[in-house]
């Protein structure tokens, strides 16, 4: 039996997260479940799931808690974050809260000695250098459930200990792939909130358009697989099926294929090193017919070349880029600015800030504040 803590167990990643612990009671038991603000979705979890502690980032009042669900501790705002992080009784808590929030999750977990799965990569962007120190010091593994980095993860344990070559990661390219330039930058709310191939939350979903998802990746796999950014390479595959994959030395490439559905990938953070029935069937190769790879182009989404500027930058700039850029969709989402002008913004607070300090939490937060406060005040 695995105890496990779900942060953003309303979320996308969280519900799909509970639909496993549903199809698997003997192998999994809730231990708390935070979300930000959808109460009644929170309480239907936690009539189904008991777990020992809930909370919302929005705060509760005793009183409105209903009579039924009083048998679990109720925590509000950060202090219900850092509970289900680090105080009850789980093995391993599912960081899958959106956002820079994650980061001190993440370290909390760490803290308190609990395995990681990793869903919110804002943490390895922002703060990736102290949180790979901090679980090695405990000698915690990060299990990753974004699609991409369990792919290579998957990857890798074919590898025998051998450092692959290159990290080939894929990408959708999103609805805006075969798009011209000018038209991207006119792109609507609801062009862009239309994913081909994945069905997930509005943030990440913008930004699989603006293909900054990639770059935010790119950082992941960074502090993830620990390969320099000049290691890493971006292969459009517009079909979603193979994932990602590792190429070694000898000239083998090993590659992880499934259907696009996040239960796989988030089924195996939990069960790792097992495997278990997730709901999802494998791809059909025949139906497929075939699958094809195309170059990235930077022009069309300068997002990439930004990401990989900022990395070899170094200090702040990833924390700069991925805060700028979470207002940016935040005011794109608000219909306060145009999709091209997330770009726009997202230069404007690298060119003033890529050179603040990123030695620890404080210096981080900081430096995610002040890029925020460049895109609100434009
Ligand atoms: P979502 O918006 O669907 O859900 C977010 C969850 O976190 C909700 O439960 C919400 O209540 C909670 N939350 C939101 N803001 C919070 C805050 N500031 N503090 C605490 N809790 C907060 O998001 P999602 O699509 O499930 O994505 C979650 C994370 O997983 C993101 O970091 C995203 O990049 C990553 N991810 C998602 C997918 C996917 O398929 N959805 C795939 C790969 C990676
Ligand atoms: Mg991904």
């Amino acid at each position: 039996m695995k105890r496990i803590a779900i942060l953003g167990s309303t979320g996308s990643i969280g519900t799909q997260a509970l639909d496993i612990c549903r199809r698997h009671p003997e192998a999994y038991r809730v231990t708390a479940l935070t979300a930000k603000s959808s109460r009644e979705k929170l309480f239907d979890q936690v009539r189904a799931f008991r777990p020992e502690m809930a909370g919302l980032l929005d705060g509760i009042r005793q009183e409105e808690i209903p009579e039924d669900l009083r048998f679990c501790r109720w925590l509000s705002g950060k202090e219900a974050l850092h509970a289900a992080a680090a105080e009850t009784e789980a093995d391993a808590v599912l960081v899958s809260i959106v956002g820079i929030a994650g980061l001190q999750s993440v370290m909390d977990a760490l803290e308190a000695g609990r395995q990681v799965l990793l869903a919110n990569k804002e943490a390895l962007v922002t703060g990736g250098h102290l949180v790979m120190e901090k679980a090695k010091a405990k000698g915690l593994p990060i299990l990753p459930v974004d699609s991409e980095h369990s792919a290579i993860f998957q990857c890798l344990q074919g590898a025998g200990g051998n450092q692959p070559e290159k990290i080939l990661l894929t990408a959708s390219g999103g609805p805006f792939r075969t798009w011209k330039r000018e038209d991207i930058r006119k792109a609507t709310r609801a062009q862009a909130l239309k994913h081909p191939n994945w069905d997930m939350g509005a943030k990440i979903t913008v930004d699989s358009a603006s293909m900054f998802n990639k770059g935010l990746e790119i950082m992941e796999a960074r502090w993830l697989f620990d390969m320099p950014e000049s290691r890493i390479e971006v292969v459009v595959h517009p079909e979603s099926i193979v994932h990602s994959a590792v190429a070694f030395t000898d000239g083998a490439v090993i590659a992880q294929l499934g259907v696009p559905d996040m239960r796989v990938p988030i089924g195996y953070a939990m069960s790792y090193p097992l495997r278990k029935t997730t709901g999802v069937p494998a791809p059909d190769l025949f139906a497929l017919g075939k699958l094809t790879f195309e170059r990235p182009d930077e022009d069309k989404f300068p997002s990439l070349r930004m990401a990989k500027e900022a990395l070899r930058a170094g200090g702040a700039a990833c924390t700069v880029l991925n805060g700028a850029n979470e207002e940016a969709v935040a005011r794109f989402l608000r219909d306060e600015i145009s999709f091209g002008e997330i770009y726009d913004l997202v230069a404007r607070a690298l060119d003033a800030l890529g050179g603040l300090p990123a030695t620890c939490l404080e210096e981080i937060f900081e430096a995610d504040r002040r890029a925020r406060k460049v895109v609100k005040e434009r």
